[in-house]
């Protein structure tokens, strides 16, 4: 089964209308590999400005979401505020968001459900820590956070998995492609075991942490990687040539 290759942008907290415009001149002028699909998350006060500058063919993603459509939540956006946003995707569970913002498994299950009943679609962020890790617990942490995601998908079609080891994220230590390709592999596994092969042959598995214009080819070229959600590559010229590993 063939996987489109699916290349995502988080610029995170990053940027600004002038440092916008200098990414969207670097990605309307490319080239750009018209047989991958390419996401940029920006921040949610530029969506608008973002979906308006950039070409169709380019996605454009929130890089949070709240679980409900409306109401008394200070500071929160919701999917539908995406949608009239004119923004199709939503990056939800990043480790950040785990970790800085101390978000649940259980709270982003529901913000994944409510986002792709909204009708958005979605890229969970799932991976384990430097400790986890080291103790031989990465398989039982993705399997956790995987699982509590579980009973809020329904249509796996709109959703894109990355995996984003936290020890590798804004580090500069790329996992090794043989690192992320078996996480990759088990994930992939998980999916057969207990969603079903369909899924688990259709579903875009992303590998995010430290990739670069260096490290991106050889990752690539593994079985089970569908691409990269990148961080501070991003931001740069380079993210140009991550797009384009593939050929
Ligand atoms: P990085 O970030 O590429 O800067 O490591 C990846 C991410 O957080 O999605």
């Amino acid at each position: 089964m063939s996987r489109t290759f699916f290349v995502g942008g988080n610029w995170k907290m990053n940027g600004d209308k002038k440092g916008i415009d200098e990414i969207v001149d670097f990605l309307t002028k490319g080239p750009i590999n018209s047989s991958t699909e390419v996401v940029v998350g920006c921040p949610q006060c530029y969506l608008i400005y973002t979906r308006e500058k950039l070409p169709s063919n380019i996605g454009v993603a929130a890089q949070n979401c709240y679980k409900v459509a409306k109401g008394a939540f200070t500071g929160e956006i919701s999917p539908a505020m995406i949608k009239d946003c004119g923004c199709e995707w939503v990056i939800l569970g990043h480790s950040e968001r785990r970790n800085v913002f101390g978000e649940s498994d259980q709270l982003i299950s529901e913000k994944v459900g409510h986002a792709l009943d909204a009708g958005l679609k979605v890229i969970p962020c799932i991976g384990e820590k430097l400790e986890e890790r080291e103790s031989g617990k990465t398989q039982e942490v993705v399997f956790k956070q995987l699982s509590a995601l579980l009973p809020n998908i329904k249509d796996w079609s709109r959703v894109v998995l990355a995996y984003e080891p936290v020890w590798a994220i804004g580090t500069g230590k790329t996992a090794t492609p043989d690192q992320a390709q078996e996480v990759h592999a088990q994930l992939r596994q998980w999916l057969r075991d207990n969603v079903g092969a369909e899924v688990a042959d259709s579903t875009r598995i992303i590998y995010g942490g430290s990739v670069t214009a260096g490290s991106c080819q050889e990752l690539s070229k593994t079985g089970d990687i569908d691409g990269f959600l990148v961080g501070g590559a991003s931001l740069k010229p380079d993210f140009i040539q991550i797009i384009n590993a593939r050929g």
